[in-house]
């Protein structure tokens, strides 16, 4: 099992845009397994490649059951709006509240180039966006609301992933 080394701020690449990958290569599956055992390793929920260091549009997801890699992920839908605290393996002891939508869907392409398309609510939501946004170099601390000391985010649904597709079509 190998590892990659996480990257923190105010590490350059971070703040970049990552690149579309054209198509899931060996050497990018190999990427996105790292990319499970270190997320996994840092008992992270998500993973972008910009924080292992490579600015491609991968990002991968754990929570619970729900295992899922992102390839050149495109939101279709988005709506909703609340209020919960994050928090990000490459700012390490920080943690903010961020607004997030409450309901995602989103088209994107798995490790093996096969399209799919999610509907997810709730933290898996807010999970994909704030993986999301590392790909276009932003950060959650750039969207922080400010909110009073006993913040408590409101209950929420548990049933976090609505639907999964996978479209006909392969990359
Ligand atoms: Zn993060």
């Amino acid at each position: 099992m190998a590892l990659r080394e996480v990257r923190f701020v105010p590490d350059s690449v971070l703040r970049k845009s990552a690149k579309p990958v054209k198509e899931m290569t060996p050497r990018l599956q190999t990427l996105v397994k790292d990319m499970y055992n270190t997320m996994d390793n840092e008992d992270g929920i998500g993973l972008a490649a910009p924080q292992v260091g490579i600015l491609k549009r991968i990002f991968t997801v754990g929570i619970g059951d729900i295992r899922l890699c992102f390839v050149n992920p495109e939101v279709l839908e988005q709506s909703g709006e609340y209020l919960d605290i994050e928090g990000c393996l490459s700012i390490p002891g920080e943690t903010g509240v961020v607004e997030r939508p409450t309901y995602v869907k989103v088209r994107a392409m798995d490790e093996n180039n096969k399209e799919f398309i999610i509907e997810a609510r709730y933290l898996l939501a807010r999970c994909i966006l704030h993986e999301l946004d590392h790909l276009d170099g932003v950060l959650f601390t750039d969207k922080l609301v400010d909110v009073e000391d006993d913040f408590e985010p409101e209950e929420q649904e548990e049933d976090l992933l609505i639907s999964l597709t996978y479209t006909k079509k392969e990359n």
